[in-house]
């Protein structure tokens, strides 16, 4: 019911002067209680049924207008609530995988490309079927193709990533001596890597401070109205821009579950998001 209502209101994009008067967590929390607490004095004071009605629903209306009320964007509150919110979730399959002792540059970077245009839930353990085979870029390198292939076999391009990977582990044994090194261009040089995955890998393994933007992180802070850009670079372009150097690293973190589990790519669950408040639901046209 709270739902359809909220579909009549338009979203404050730009009013400072509604913003500085909007209310703050406790103001709400009293509005809504004072609706519950009227309620059953309204029904006893023996007012006709529309009357009452009418009363009850200014003040839901108020309610719910208090909480789609728009409030000028803190980048600082929008985090720390999505860190609250995404606790319920598995975490991102890479941070996953270096909490799981996969936590060097050559683990991070092939399991980046074992994840592309697949699902965590998926790459995650083809990532950790390999490496229990072959733990190492030697050890990797000594694998056929169609061996690696066979370990990655459920992600996507599985044939192609398999080459990729082995290519990889090869130039790792025969250009580093067994190590990979931390330097984005060295990283962006192997195929199947591009700036996503070598930024997250610098983050991860190198404690690089990078942004990584995966579709994700583009989606949702350009919902947010935080940046407007039409592709993931652009973003990430603009996140360096505009994002405290502190979050560089982990928000890729909490808005790779957020976006999976509460802004999703389609139908995002506005009417539950802990953040609606400061978001401005940019080319939002419909949610739950
Ligand atoms: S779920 Fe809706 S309100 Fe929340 S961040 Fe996404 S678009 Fe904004």
């Amino acid at each position: 019911m709270v739902q359809d209502r909220r579909a009549h209101f338009q979203p404050v994009y730009e009013s400072s002067q509604r913003d500085r008067h909007a209310p703050d967590d406790e103001q709400l929390s009293r509005s809504t209680s004072v609706y519950h607490r009227a309620s059953p004095w309204l029904v006893m004071s023996g007012l006709p049924y529309d009357v009452w009605t009418i009363l009850c629903t200014d003040w839901q209306q108020m309610v719910v207008n208090l909480r789609t009320e728009k409030r000028p964007f803190n980048i600082h509150t929008v985090l720390r609530r999505i860190r609250l919110e995404v606790k319920q979730f598995a975490d991102a399959a890479m941070f996953d995988l270096a909490e799981q002792g996969y936590a060097t540059p050559f683990h991070q970077l092939a399991a980046c490309i074992i994840s592309v245009r697949t699902r965590d839930e998926v790459s995650l353990p083809a990532a950790i079927r390999l490496f229990k085979v072959a733990p190492t870029p030697e050890a990797v390198s000594r694998l056929g193709v169609e061996r690696i292939a066979e370990l990655i076999r459920p992600s996507s391009f599985y044939e192609t990533k398999a080459y990729n990977i082995r290519d990889l582990a090869a130039r790792v044994v025969s250009e580093y001596g067994g190590e990979l090194p931390c330097d984005f261009e060295v990283m962006t040089s192997f195929r199947g890597v591009g700036p996503k995955c070598a930024n997250l890998t610098l983050g991860i393994a190198c404690g690089a401070t990078e942004i990584s933007v995966d579709i994700h992180v583009h989606r949702v802070t350009n919902r947010w109205g935080f940046v407007r850009a039409p592709t993931p670079e652009v973003t990430r372009r603009a996140l360096e821009e505009q994002l405290p150097r502190k979050y560089w690293v982990e928000i890729n973190r909490l808005l790779v579950p957020f976006g999976k589990h509460v802004c999703t790519g389609t139908l995002p669950k506005c009417s539950v998001c802990p953040v609606l408040e400061y978001c401005r639901q940019v080319g939002v046209t419909a949610h739950r």
